[in-house]
């Protein structure tokens, strides 16, 4: 799982909401100065500190307070945060790479030109006005050629895209029918298998169809309008009834979707169909004629993720009149292109997609989507020049050997954990042993030489990446597993684990101040990078490591004992996390977070130990008049600074696996040195007894 929501990296067909690079936490402007070590200051950000908050009241706004109280949400976001920040130079960095490649005049087919092509072709909107609708014509003739039943299952399974990724990037989404992820099998991890996950909602879940409180009704009312108007802006008369048929239908197949919680349950996902069983456990769909049309007629086994759904959906595909599939069909359509259609059609998606939706008032600038755009489709293209010009060898020695601290110190956890059976032990300093932990940037690149980009074709660049990338992942299905492939692009600031692989990946942009500063104190990046690094090894163990073997199997390898104390511990933390209450009535879900929640709670703790080993018996160099564990904590709850917009914030909530941030810094109330290092009392806020402080690993 990924540590931070919704990767703000653009990925083609992903829900509408992430695929257009215009939503969602998107990269802040950065007006404000990184909140940490910049210039020729490292350590702490001593002014985004709030001395007036009480670290044990308040700890996130005791790190953040000032910081918060003078920053502002940019206009054109739904958030802002260090994240954000990070993002936003990072894709200053990549507008940079765009630039030279436009410059270099490489020869046609090179990876340069296709960049300053596709970045080029994007940004020509006069070029997208003049050509209107045409792109869209021979996509909507053949859905208006669809006859009968045979042809409609043919066209569902056209639209088929890898697009969903339920257990490395955490995408639960995908407004085609369904969703395609191809990964190592479930029991046979030597091999890539595809997996079939629901789909068919252009809201980002089953709750923005189903919910009954008042925001979520406004919410359908809006959402109804923008059907209507972009059926209306595409030419199509009746828009207001094909509007309404189709949101009945998405609403049929909401009804039919497994709850998030539960798409996270990998026993629930453990589902190996063969071909016939389609028909005999999912009736109602041609599944022949889908498979044809997705290009998977060959395929004899699939898994499948979210079997209630599939069988629900495709009943839906037979029970709902073939013209209200064919409107579905054509809204689809309308909605994943719209970027690279007239600027009308992509201004009243943002108005739903970005302003309704997230909270955001204004559209970003056009290179800034550019930007997002050229990392999508040519991301790899992107990373190799990203890695070489802006990762140091130096930088990257730095952080592997924090790496090899932090698996150091789970391993002297691990041996020390009471709770564990000595089984579950040793199959855990197993997975540590064989762990593959990527560092900067992967060491093979895709090739995108069959990837066709033309100077002056937005919708065709867009329609061939999108089909590039499914034919590329459909023909790894049955092939060896790489087991040191990436699946997150150098220039991406995030952080992975892909517990299929027993993998980590550390892209090259989330490796810089503040995470990380090789001139900062050792207190200052175990606080920041440390607990990153420290969160994603914990997935490792955790509920979700605890099904994969060290080789990446599916085996449940804790005993009942192991579980049983496990469950306890986690629903301790759980109870801790539903007390969080963002707005009136509002809760966190403790359990639709928990994974994330654990991951933070080891991290943290491991992080710690990596850092006073750090300092070889010593005691940590004050700064600033802080403690080096006092530095250590205020760094971690540096981390998580963010403000995020109402709407967004709520999205956030309900549709994601993390907590919101300032929740996040709070976990440090479960850690027995915080208490020391900042003093904390009874009666404060955050105070836990300590038998109320939850301990794991
Ligand atoms: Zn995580």
């Amino acid at each position: 799982m990924d540590l931070h929501c919704c990767s703000p990296v653009l990925r083609r067909g992903l829900a509408i909401a992430c695929s257009l690079a215009i939503f969602g936490p998107f990269p802040g402007a950065g007006q404000e100065a990184i909140p940490a070590a910049e210039g020729p200051h490292h350590g702490i950000a001593v002014a985004s500190i709030d001395p007036a908050v009480k670290p044990g009241d308040d700890f996130y706004r005791y790190a953040n307070g000032d910081w918060i109280a003078r920053t502002e949400i940019p206009a054109d976001r739904a958030s802002v945060g260090v994240f954000a920040i990070l993002a936003d130079h990072s894709n200053k960095n990549v507008a940079t790479i765009i630039e030279e490649a436009a410059k270099s005049n490489a020869p046609g087919g090179s990876n340069a030109r296709k960049i300053a092509d596709l970045y080029n072709a994007y940004m020509d909107e006069g070029a997208i006005e003049a050509r209107g609708l045409k792109p869209l014509e021979p996509h909507l003739a053949a859905i208006a050629a669809i006859r009968d039943q045979h042809d409609l299952a043919i066209a569902l399974g056209k639209t088929l895209r890898a697009d969903v990724d339920m257990l490395n990037n955490a995408v639960f989404s995908t407004p085609n029918l369904f969703g395609l992820w191809v990964a190592p099998g479930f029991s046979d991890s030597d091999h890539y298998m595809p997996y079939l996950l629901q789909g068919g909602l252009q809201m980002p879940s089953r709750d923005y169809y189903l919910d009954q409180s008042q925001h979520m009704k406004d919410v359908r009312v809006q959402y109804f309008t923008h059907v209507t108007t972009l059926f209306r802006l595409a030419g199509l008369e009746d828009a207001d009834v094909r509007a309404s048929r189709v949101i009945s239908l998405e609403h049929d197949l909401a009804a039919t979707h497994v709850s998030l919680a539960d798409i996270e349950d990998i026993a629930k996902a453990n589902n190996l169909w063969k071909r016939a069983d389609f028909a005999a456990k999912a009736p109602g769909l041609d599944w022949e004629g889908y498979f044809d049309g997705a290009g998977l007629s060959q395929q004899r086994q699939f898994m499948v993720w979210t079997p209630t759904a599939l069988r629900g959906e495709a009943a839906l595909v037979a029970s709902t009149p073939l013209d209200t599939w064919k409107d579905w069909l054509r809204l689809h359509l309308i909605e994943a292109y719209a970027s690279v259609l007239p600027p009308a059609l992509a201004k009243e998606q943002f108005s739903f997609f970005g302003t309704v939706m997230s909270g955001i008032q204004q559209q970003r600038p056009r290179w800034q989507m550019g930007v997002n755009l050229v990392n999508a489709d040519l991301g790899d293209a992107v990373g190799e020049i990203y890695a070489q010009k802006y990762f140091s060898p130096e930088a990257k020695a730095q952080a592997q050997a924090m790496v090899a601290n932090l698996i150091a110190a789970y391993h002297k956890r691990l041996d020390q954990l009471s709770w564990l059976a000595p089984s579950t032990r040793a199959e855990a300093q197993a997975k540590l042993d064989t762990l593959y932990v990527g560092i900067g940037y992967p060491e093979s690149w895709k090739d995108y030489s069959t990837y066709e980009v033309r100077p002056d074709d937005a919708f065709g660049n867009a329609w061939r990446a999108s089909l590039w990338e499914y034919q590329r992942e459909v023909a790894r299905i049955g092939k060896a597993v790489d087991r040191h492939e990436w699946s997150m692009e150098p220039q991406t600031v995030n952080a992975v684990n892909l517990p299929l692989q027993n993998a980590l990946n550390f892209p090259a942009a989330i490796l810089q101040p503040p995470f990380f500063d090789p001139q900062a104190p050792a207190a200052v990046n175990y606080g920041a990078i440390g607990a990153v690094i420290g969160h994603e090894i914990s997935h490792t163990f955790d509920a979700e490591g605890s099904a994969f073997d060290s080789k990446g199997r599916v085996r449940n390898w804790w005993t009942r004992e192991d579980h049983a104390h496990f469950e306890q511990q986690a629903e301790k933390l759980e109870r801790q996390y539903d007390a969080y209450e963002p707005f009136p009535g509002v809760h966190v879900n403790g359990k639709q977070t928990i994974d994330e929640n654990i991951a933070d709670l080891g991290g943290v703790a491991a992080a710690y130990d990596g850092y006073r080993a750090s300092l070889n018996g010593a005691e940590a160099p004050a700064q600033e008049g802080f403690t080096g564990d006092q530095q250590f904590f205020i760094a971690f709850g540096q981390n998580w600074a963010s403000k995020t917009r109402e709407a967004a914030l709520r999205r956030q909530v309900l549709t994601d696996g993390h907590s919101p941030g300032e929740y996040r810094a709070d976990i440090v109330r479960n850690s027995d040195a915080w208490y020391a290092a900042f003093g904390v009392k009874p009666g404060e806020k955050l105070y836990l007894a300590p038998d109320d402080r939850v301990r794991i690993w």
